[in-house]
């Protein structure tokens, strides 16, 4: 029997790894406009990482962490998301000052896979350290809604909510606590369980969505600082023209927010998992992880449901196809293809020693725009070049093909 891939992991093959690919290039071109540089942090980290800076009791570090121990006895863990490893990187090398990073890569958790929720997942982020202006968040969120607009995903808006600086968010709890405890009898098992550690996860549960509903929000008891940021943010994304709805009760997983949080969705991909990603300001965790303070707010977007969300591309192929109409003349139709390849047009050439008509069949699956037949021609220092579209052919002078094509 042939190996499966891990449950909840996928091939990304083409044809659909072209959306990806779409993706990835445009993720890329828009972080570099925006001033992020490439960082790259390993794939598995010591497991104390995500205890300490995403949170003991978060759900990804209670149940989700792909943790083992390796041939030293060191506990370690795949990572389930990239910022806690930006900031220890910025951290360890004695960064000082403003850092835009952006990062592409997968990520693991173990969850109950669905479409959309994989047990290894792509994302791409950014992070922008030692900014505390509301500005900065305004640019994140700006990024990640420009590499939905960019891959062509429509009805794009932001949820938008503020969580306050660490001390509004633990009167919040208190209170946010003392509300459950009066409805506990409403509430799922999970919840009950929950509402004392770590209360602010019963806002992310489902199955209590009627009791959340009537909930303090986190924002009626926020400080004056925390209160100017967030009417900073929401003036910049009015400048920026991003559309945006005030999700009073968004409040995300992970244990490191402060201030702003967001997510994206589309309004015309309603899937169960509909956040397309999301992100926020995390100005406490440089000192979770036993650093100095360090202003921090970044993004990390899912690659997995974007692509889901993305239309189909218009079919792409060769430039030119390069055919043989005489076996005798291969290493003349190979080196066409290289001077195509060096030209910079993308060439092709089936490398079986197929009739003709097979080859044309090929160029013609593989959605060529021309096709250059090398055959008798060739002795007169020319190819026939027939244009798939309307078939229309035309003799071109072999040095000229290149420059032909690129028309
Ligand atoms: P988070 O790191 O939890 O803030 O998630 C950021 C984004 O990553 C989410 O909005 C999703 O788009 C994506 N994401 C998170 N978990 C998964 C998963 N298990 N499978 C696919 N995408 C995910």
């Amino acid at each position: 029997m042939i190996p499966q891939a891990p449950k909840g992991t996928d091939d990304i093959l083409p044809p659909a790894s072209e959306k990806w690919r779409t993706l990835l290039r445009g993720f890329e071109d828009l972080a570099r406009r925006y001033g992020y540089a490439l960082t790259m942090t390993p794939l598995f980290e010591a497991t104390e990482l995500f205890s300490r800076g995403v949170g003991e009791e978060t759900e990804v570090v209670e149940k989700q962490m792909y943790t083992f121990a390796d041939k030293s006895d060191r506990s370690l863990t795949l990572r389930p998301e990239a910022t806690a490893s930006v900031v220890r990187a910025y951290l360890g090398a004695g960064l000082q000052g403003v850092f835009k990073g952006y990062y592409a890569g997968p990520m693991f958790r173990y969850e109950q896979p669905q479409s959309g929720r994989r047990r290894q997942f792509f994302q791409v982020g950014v992070e922008y350290l030692a900014e505390p202006s509301p500005d900065a968040d305004v640019e994140v969120i700006e990024v990640g809604y420009r590499l939905l607009a960019d891959a062509g995903v429509t009805g794009v808006g932001v949820r938008l909510n503020t969580l306050g600086d660490p001390a509004d968010r633990a009167a919040y709890r208190d209170e946010l606590r003392s509300f459950l405890r009066g409805r506990a009898g409403d509430l799922s098992p999970d919840a009950r369980r929950r509402l004392e550690g770590n209360p602010l996860r019963v806002l992310d549960s489902k199955a209590d969505a009627e009791v959340v509903a009537d909930a303090p929000a986190p924002i009626d008891s926020i400080g004056g600082e925390a209160a100017a940021h967030f009417s900073g943010v929401r003036a910049g994304l009015d400048r920026a023209g991003i559309p945006y709805e005030i999700a009073p009760r968004l409040v995300r997983g992970l244990d490191y927010y402060n201030r702003t949080v967001f997510e994206y969705v589309s309004a015309d991909y309603t899937a169960a998992q509909d956040a397309l990603g999301g992100g926020g300001r995390y100005d406490p965790l440089a000192e979770m992880l036993g650093g100095p303070p360090v202003a921090a707010v970044g993004l990390a977007m899912g690659v997995d449901r974007i692509v889901l969300a993305m239309p189909d591309p218009e079919p792409a192929g060769p430039d030119v196809f390069v055919v043989l109409a005489d076996p005798q003349r291969r290493a003349e139709a190979l080196g066409m293809v290289g001077r195509l390849r060096e030209a910079g047009l993308w060439a092709e050439m089936d490398l079986g020693e197929r009739s003709l008509k097979a080859q044309f069949k090929v160029a013609g699956r593989r959605s060529a725009r021309l096709v250059a037949v090398v055959g008798d021609e060739w002795d007169e220092g020319e190819v026939t070049v027939r244009r798939m579209a309307d078939g229309e052919e035309s003799r071109v002078a072999i040095e000229e093909v290149p420059a032909w094509a690129s028309r």
